[in-house]
Parts: C-alpha cells; structure tokens; sequence
C-alpha cells in the first residue's frame, strides 16, 4: 500500500534507469544518483530490480555494469519484501511533497476549516455567583495561528 501510494505522490521505482530503461541507450540509464536520471531521486543509489533484502548479486543484464553497492533495498519504491522495506528518502518525501502542490493542487477544499470553538472561561466565582467570558469562535486558517 505504502508503494502504491508512493507512485501515486510521483515516485518511480529505485530501480527505474537501470531495470526501466528501454535501451542502453536511454537518456534515463542511471550510472549515478542523480535527480535527472534513473528515479529523479539524487539519495537512491542506481540498483536493478532486485526483490531480496540484500544488494544484488553481479548480473549481466545491467548495461555493463554488474556490482551495485549499497541499493536502497530497504527503500519502500523497491520490490524487496515488506518486512525488509522501511523508509523513503529526503529526495524521495521532498518529490511527493511537490507533487501535491502541483498536481493535486486541485483537490484542496475551497471552503476554509469550520471554526474553533473556545470554551467559556470562569472570571469570577464566589458562593452565590458565577462569572464567565467567552470569545467568539476563531475563523479562518487555525493552523496558522
Ligand atoms: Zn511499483
């Protein structure tokens, strides 16, 4: 679910630009971290599809290259199993979080939040008589406040 979601706040798989790629040729080939190649992500280490929670063996269906260290297998966007993955990185959160504010952009409510409501404060309290004070409700962007 947490991958799926990922996708869905704009992220690719860690392993996009070296599993992903249509040729060898492809502009998107990731020979390092990058945020311009691969998965646009400069903190994910380029890494083949690999679904164990462990850097891959050497292959040879990499573009030449065949040693990848330190893979971000524990990365949620891999496809190791989910009681390997545990996190995204900086890159990765700061991306979804753009992602948001230019494509959802659209969904946010036009209403503002319903206000607040304060409760009545005792200004004065003896054995015949309470005195209270209350404010009206606070309106608008509360978060702001
Ligand atoms: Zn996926």
């Amino acid at each position: 679910m947490i991958h799926e979601i990922g996708h869905s706040l704009g992220l690719y798989h860690v392993f996009r630009g070296i599993s992903e790629v249509e040729s060898c040729n492809d502009a998107c080939l990731e020979t390092e971290p990058s945020l311009e190649t691969g998965d646009l992500c400069a903190d994910t280490n380029p890494t083949p599809k690999y679904k164990y929670c462990r850097d891959p063996e050497p292959g040879n269906d990499t573009c030449g290259r065949r040693h990848f260290k330190n893979t971000p297998f524990n990365n949620y966007m891999s496809y190791a199993d989910d009681d390997c993955t545990d996190s995204f990185t900086l890159n990765q959160v700061a991306r979804m979080h753009c992602y948001l504010d230019l494509i959802y952009q659209s969904w946010r409510p036009g209403s503002k939040p319903a206000p607040v409501p304060l409760p009545p404060r005792v200004t004065a309290q003896d054995q015949d008589s309470l005195t209270l004070e209350w404010f009206p409700a606070l309106t608008g962007h509360y978060f702001d406040r």
